[in-house]
C-alpha cells in the first residue's frame, strides 16, 4: 500500500483500460476516491465479441457485458458515472469540462490524478455519403446494438464493408452467416495488408470460397442512399462503377480518441495517441494514459508505436492504475501479437514483418512452410502455414506470422515469448514444446520452422 498526499482520482473511459486502472489503483489504495466517467450507457463490455452479436452467436448484447456497475461500486468502491463525457480539460488548474446525458450546460470535475483510458475512435473517410443512414461504425455495444435493430428492420441483401482489416473481414463474416451477400473493398493491394502476402492470400482466397467478394485496389468514392439509391461507387483502376448495397460498414481504421485534448498543452504522438513513458505517464506529471489512447512501447523497434489491443489496454490501464495511485511500476512494451478467428482460420502475428525487418536495416531472412496441426495418427489435423522473420547477423526471431484451422494461437504465443525474451532460432529449434497426438506433432510445427531456419543460416540445404 502506498501513502499519498492527495485523494481524488479520476480516470476517462469505463472499458478494459479505464477499468482495469481504477481497479488496480483501488486494490493498492484502499483510501483513495476513485471515480470513472463513461461517456456511454454501457462500462466493462467486451468488444471484441461484438461481431458475434451481429452474427447470432451471441443473443443479447447484454451478454457481452462483462461486469456490472454495482460490482465496481459496491465490491471495489469505485464510483462510475455514466453518460459524462470529457470534452475538455485544464491541466493547469487540475479540472475537466464534462457534459452530462443531454443537459445543455457542462459542469468541472476536479482531480488530484488523472488516467485517460479513451480508446480509439474510428477513422471515418471523407465520401460523398458517408452521413448516410445506411452506414455503420462499429465500437461498442451502442454501434452493435444500431447495427443490429437496422438489418433486423431492413433485412439487407447486400452490404458492403469499406476495409478489409481484422474488424471489416470479422463484419464480413458475421454478414455472410446470416445471408447478406458481403462485397469487401479495400483500397491497399490485398486484405490484412499488415500480414505477409502469403497469409494475406490465404485469407482471401478462403473469403472467396465463403462466397465473401473481395475488391482490392479499390476505393469507395460516393454512398448513394442519400439520393434514394442502394448503391455505393468504386473506383478501381478500369474506371468508376456503382455497387449494389442497402448497408454500408465502415472499417476504415482507428487513430487515439484524444480530440478533446486539443487544447491542452499534453503531447500527442503516432495516430494521436497520448505520448507516455514506460511509467505510463503523460508529458504532465499528474496524468497517465492508457489502452487504445496512449503509444506503447514496441519491444522490437525499441520505438513509441501504436498497438491497439486488448492485452495491451488491459496491462497498461494496470500498471498505470498503480503509478497513479503512488505505485513506481514499469511497463515493458508489447511485440504486437495479434490473433483472430475469421472464416474458421485462426490467423495470427507476432513482432515485425519482412518488410519492417528491412527498414530497420536488418538484414534478415523470410522463411515460410505448411504443417499439420497435430499427428496424423489421430483424423482431423488441420493444415497451418507459418511464416518467420529471422535476423541472419544475431540468429534472433524478429517476427512470426501463422494462419491455419487450429493451434495457431497456442504457437503464436510460443513466439511471441521468444522474441520478447531475444531467442536465437537455435533456442526455439531445440525448446521443450508439448507434444500428444491429438494435439501436436513430435516435432512441433514452431520447432521444425526454426529447425528450417536453422539450416539456411548455416548455408545447409533446407
Ligand atoms: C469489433 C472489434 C473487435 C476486436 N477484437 C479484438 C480482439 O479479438 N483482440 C484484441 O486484443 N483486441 C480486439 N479489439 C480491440 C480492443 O477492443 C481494444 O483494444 C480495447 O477495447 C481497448 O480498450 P480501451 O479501454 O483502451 O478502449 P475502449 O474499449 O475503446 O474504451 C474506451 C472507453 O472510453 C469511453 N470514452 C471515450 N471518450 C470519452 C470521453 N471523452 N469521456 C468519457 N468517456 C469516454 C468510451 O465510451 C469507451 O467506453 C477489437 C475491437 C473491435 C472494435
Amino acid at each position: 500500500m502506498y501513502n499519498n498526499l492527495y485523494n481524488n482520482l479520476v480516470v476517462i473511459g469505463g472499458n478494459a483500460s479505464g477499468l482495469a486502472a481504477a481497479s488496480q489503483a483501488r486494490r493498492i489504495n484502499p483510501d483513495l476516491n476513485i471515480t470513472v466517467l463513461e461517456s456511454g450507457k454501457y462500462i466493462s463490455y467486451s468488444t471484441c465479441g461484438l461481431p458475434y452479436f451481429i452474427s447470432g452467436y451471441v443473443k443479447r448484447a447484454e451478454d457481452l457485458l462483462v461486469y456490472p456497475k454495482d460490482f465496481f461500486e459496491q465490491k471495489r468502491n469505485i464510483k462510475i458515472l455514466m453518460g459524462h463525457r470529457v470534452v475538455g480539460m485544464d491541466p493547469s488548474k487540475k479540472e475537466l469540462l464534462v457534459s452530462v446525458g443531454h443537459a445543455q450546460e457542462n459542469k468541472i470535475i476536479e482531480y488530484d490524478k488523472l488516467i485517460i483510458s479513451s480508446g480509439g475512435t474510428n477513422i471515418i473517410p471523407d465520401i460523398p455519403g458517408i452521413d448516410s443512414s445506411n452506414v455503420f461504425q462499429f465500437r461498442n455495444v451502442s454501434d452493435a446494438e444500431n447495427l443490429k435493430d437496422y438489418i433486423d428492420s431492413n433485412n439487407p441483401k447486400k452490404a458492403v464493408v469499406i476495409g478489409g482489416g481484422a474488424i471489416g473481414m470479422l463484419l464480413a463474416e458475421a454478414f455472410n452467416q446470416i445471408g447478406v451477400k458481403t462485397t469487401v473493398v479495400e483500397r491497399k493491394e490485398r486484405i490484412y495488408n499488415e500480414f505477409e502476402y502469403e497469409i494475406s492470400t490465404i485469407l482471401a482466397r478462403k473469403a472467396e470460397i465463403d462466397g465473401i467478394d473481395i475488391l482490392t485496389k479499390t476505393s469507395i468514392t460516393s454512398i448513394n442512399a442519400n439520393s434514394g439509391q442502394n448503391t455505393a461507387t468504386i473506383e478501381d483502376a478500369s474506371g468508376k462503377k456503382d455497387l449494389e448495397c442497402v448497408l454500408v460498414m465502415l472499417a476504415t481504421g482507428i487513430s487515439a480518441n484524444t480530440g478533446f485534448l486539443t487544447d491542452t498543452s499534453i503531447e500527442l504522438g503516432i495516430n494521436g495517441a497520448i505520448k507516455v513513458d514506460n511509467k505510463l505517464q503523460s508529458s504532465h506529471m499528474n496524468i497517465y494514459a492508457s489502452g487504445d489512447c496512449a503509444t506503447i512501447k514496441n519491444i522490437v523497434t525499441g520505438k513509441q508505436d501504436y498497438i491497439p489491443t486488448a492485452n495491451n489496454a488491459v496491462k497498461t490501464g494496470r500498471i498505470a492504475g498503480e503509478n497513479a495511485a503512488g505505485g513506481n511500476k514499469v511497463f515493458n512494451g508489447s511485440v504486437g501479437t495479434v490473433v483472430d478467428k475469421v472464416l474458421d482460420l485462426e490467423i495470427a502475428s507476432t513482432g515485425i514483418g519482412s518488410k519492417e525487418a528491412v527498414s530497420l536495416g536488418y538484414d534478415a531472412i523470410k522463411l515460410i512452410d505448411g504443417f499439420s496441426s497435430h499427428a496424423g495418427s489421430v483424423p482431423g489435423a488441420k493444415k497451418i502455414a507459418i511464416i518467420i522473420i529471422v535476423d541472419t547477423t544475431s540468429r534472433r526471431l524478429l517476427g512470426a506470422q501463422m494462419i491455419g484451422g487450429e493451434g495457431v494461437g497456442k504457437r503464436i504465443d510460443v513466439f511471441a515469448t521468444a522474441i520478447t525474451n531475444e531467442m536465437t532460432v537455435d533456442d526455439i529449434y531445440m525448446l521443450d514444446l508439448s507434444y500428444a497426438p491429438a494435439i501436436s506433432t513430435v516435432w512441433d510445427p514452431v520447432n521444425k520452422i526454426c529447425g528450417k531456419a536453422v539450416l539456411a543460416l548455416d548455408g545447409k540445404n533446407v
